[in-house]
């Protein structure tokens, strides 16, 4: 009887400590360390969600990232990537963007903009780079 009672605690516990490991490895991964691993060379598409602006243009993937860990507050859970300052207008309305891999289209777009859809599909031209690839290795596979 004693035993039996005892044992949803003890998974109980072991379930909060895993818990706990995982904030722990998210909070590691956002504070810096893993920056650095990233080379100077990697670039990443910014757009600004300004309205009157919308710049687009390359910034380097670890400016990128350093500026994110600058704005994150550290002691409430980020729910959404903060937005970076942008370059053109000023704002704090600068998100990560993708841009298209179809070479006549070349839109800049925010991730998830098509709902329901792959991330990286083109609102534009409806292209996905996710899927192009898969249809690259099924075809590589015959
Ligand atoms: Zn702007
Ligand atoms: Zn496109």
């Amino acid at each position: 009887m004693e035993d039996s009672r005892k044992k949803p605690i003890m998974i109980g516990v072991i379930v909060v400590c895993l818990g706990v490991a995982a904030a722990v490895t998210l909070m590691r991964g956002s504070g810096g360390g893993g920056i650095d691993a990233i080379s100077d060379d990697e670039m990443t598409w910014v757009k600004c969600s300004n309205p009157a602006c919308k710049a687009e243009y390359e910034m380097s993937l670890k400016q990128y990232f350093k500026g994110i860990n600058e704005r994150l507050n550290p002691t409430a859970m980020a729910r959404s990537t903060p937005p970076l300052t942008c370059k053109k207008c000023g704002k704090d309305s600068l998100f990560r963007a993708e841009k298209c891999a179809n070479p006549s289209c070349g839109a800049v777009f925010f991730r998830d903009s098509v709902p329901n859809d792959l991330p990286d599909r083109c609102p534009e031209c409806g292209q996905s780079k996710t899927e192009e690839s898969r249809r690259k290795r099924m075809a590589g596979g015959q």
